[in-house]
């Protein structure tokens, strides 16, 4: 299509705002256009963080001699013809407005060849005025290069941070598209080096290395949902694997780069209970649903989108997070090298020895690798596991399937309990007990407000309190967790307790205080009977695998490991 300017009406439709805010806008509008050129190879230079220099070159399209000019006024595109296309944008770019913002604020000098042209042309901008046309030899496609970011602009200079910073945003918006565009070999340069590129083999874990390394993408793990028009691909990291900001979290709708927190939060939401707080989960996941199901018109940079129906996005991203959490059994690897950790696929019988303690555990659990009919299965199935002994009176030693598997007490408990107070809240019948003589317990003033907080946490986890006189609270009832033993010193601990638990929902954060106030401490003794009762209850869990901090609860060592450690392989 050729470009032409858009007409009044369609453009002042056209969501206006600032296009570039800092070097990493050029690079992003750049990258755009060679992505919507068809480019298969993208290469992103720049130095001095991008006020210096940069330029991105594609073997794209091109653009034709006639229409060079042209790419440069306002409003001039090749994408969108009339009002209709605007509902309906299948590229990245649409508004005709990136050359001439960029041409604005920096020197600009454009060199491009289509791929029937003999040579390519080059046309240069200072001050936002062209030059005249050159010919010029270069490969097919296209280059453009800024200079002098902001030089004419000293006052939005001074909102940028340092090179370093402004480069790393760079890089990150290059990282973003190389995630999308798996097809298409990134590489991007800053001050003369390479930081980092991608092969373009199609395969999002290749691209995934490039990004974060062989070895984080080696333990990603697939996502794909497709039952409705709104379909979620994409990679994410096993519970285990975290990051201590969102910013791993990479979202992208029809290969769209995102920002929208509630999609952020559908994709940490699935994974509830599994981390540890104050923790965050790597996610590459793209969101394919039909172009008239969302505006992408609605910003500036386009970096926010609005959904037709946001909630059906929302619950489809977190189905699909949650089910390929699912599909795994991340048991965490002690010796055992991470190819060893795939459990067993094939139904693996029982020995005998297990006969007596399958009888109590249900169908579902106990046989997690026979093909499961209907009703709900454990999110992540854990083997059917046979005590051994304990270990230094906090971890419990059981043999599996696949070979040894350690399991720490507490945090195990923990699992069961907060499981426990989970399904009690949800169900309205907390597990609580009502004092016939309430009980008054002196409680320091910071306690207090946190009492009152997260007060109605409190009640639906069986708690009746009251405020009595200025440092003490009235307990007129309790969950029953807390009702044994030293009412007064239970509750003093729990208080404690939850209030050093920083982060969570407030109602998660009363059952994992409950839960980790209840459960058996490390350094308890137990006898086989206690420690088999505590795995046939760990096993029937949903999440069985971490505490509900997102620690491991149980470290495997497989069988394999073990024969290679004593040179029996
Ligand atoms: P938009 O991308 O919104 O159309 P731009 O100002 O970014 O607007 O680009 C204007 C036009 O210039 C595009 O519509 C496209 O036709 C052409 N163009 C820009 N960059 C390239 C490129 N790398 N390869 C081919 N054509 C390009
Ligand atoms: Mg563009």
């Amino acid at each position: 299509m050729p470009i032409r300017v858009l007409s009044p009406d369609v453009a002042a439709r056209i969501a206006a705002g600032e296009v570039v805010e800092r070097p990493a806008s050029v690079v992003k509008e750049l990258v755009e256009n060679a992505l919507d050129a068809g480019a298969s190879r993208v290469s992103v230079e720049i130095t001095g963080g991008g006020l210096e220099l940069i330029r991105v070159t594609d073997d794209g399209s091109g653009i034709e001699p006639e229409d060079l000019a042209t790419a440069f006024q306002r409003h001039a595109t090749s994408k969108l013809s009339d009002d209709s296309d605007l509902m309906r944008v299948q590229t990245l770019g649409f508004r005709g407005e990136a050359l001439p913002s960029i041409a604005a604020v920096a020197d600009v000098e454009l060199i491009s060849r289509p791929p029937h042209s003999e040579g390519a042309l080059r046309l240069s901008l200072e001050n936002g005025v062209p030059g005249d046309v050159e010919e010029k030899g270069a490969a097919i496609g296209t280059s453009v290069t800024a200079r002098k970011l902001f030089g004419r602009l000293p006052a939005r200079r001074k909102f940028l941070r340092t090179p370093g910073s402004e480069a790393s945003a760079c890089a990150a918006a290059v990282t973003h598209y190389a995630l999308a565009f798996p097809g298409v070999r990134f590489s991007m340069t800053v001050d003369g080096r390479q930081s980092f590129a991608t092969p373009g083999s199609g395969d999002l874990r290749d691209a995934a290395a490039s990004v974060y390394g062989l070895d984080v993408a080696a333990e990603l793990i697939p996502v794909r949902r497709s039952e409705c028009e709104i379909a979620v691909q994409g990679l994410i990291g096993p519970p285990h694997l975290t990051r201590s900001n969102r910013s791993y979290i990479s979202l992208f709708v029809n290969r769209r780069w995102i920002q929208n927190r509630r999609l952020t939060f559908a994709v940490e939401e699935a994974y509830q209970g599994m981390l540890m707080i104050g923790r965050h989960p790597i996610a590459v996941l793209n969101i394919t649903l039909p172009p008239e199901e969302v505006d992408v018109n609605v910003h500036p940079t386009k970096a926010e989108v609005r959904f037709r129906d946001e909630s059906a996005v929302f619950r489809e991203v977190q189905r699909a997070v949650r089910e390929a959490l699912v599909a795994q059994s991340p048991v965490p690897a002690g010796v055992a090298p991470s190819a060893d950790l795939g459990l067993s696929a094939q139904p693996w019988t029982p020995p005998l020895w297990e006969r007596g303690v399958r009888s109590a555990v249900p169908a579902a659990v106990a046989a997690p690798f026979a093909p499961q009919v209907g009703g709900p299965t454990p999110a992540q199935a854990l083997p059917v596991l046979r005590v051994i002994g304990q270990f230094g009176n906090i971890y419990i030693i059981t043999e599996g399937p696949e070979g040894m598997y350690l399991i720490d007490q507490h945090a195990a408990h923990e699992r069961v309990l907060y499981e426990r107070f989970c399904t009690a809240r949800a169900g309205h019948k907390p597990d609580a007990q009502g004092l016939l003589d309430p009980v008054t317990v002196d409680v320091p003033p910071r306690l207090l407000a946190l009492v009152g907080e997260q007060e109605e946490a409190l009640a639906e986890h069986g708690f009746a309190l009251e405020h009595f006189g200025e440092n003490s609270l009235l307990v007129r009832g309790l969950p029953a967790a807390l009702s044994r033993g030293d009412v007064r010193e239970n509750v003093s601990r729990f208080l404690d307790v939850l209030s050093s638990e920083e982060e969570g929902d407030r109602r998660d954060r009363v059952a994992m205080s409950l839960a980790c106030h209840g459960a058996i401490r490390a350094g308890k003794q137990l006898n086989t009977e206690e420690m088999r009762d505590l795995v046939l209850q760990l096993e029937a869990t949903e999440s069985p695998n971490t505490c509900p901090h997102g620690r491991p609860t149980i470290v495997h060592m497989s069988a394999d490991a073990l024969a290679r450690g004593f040179g029996r392989r």
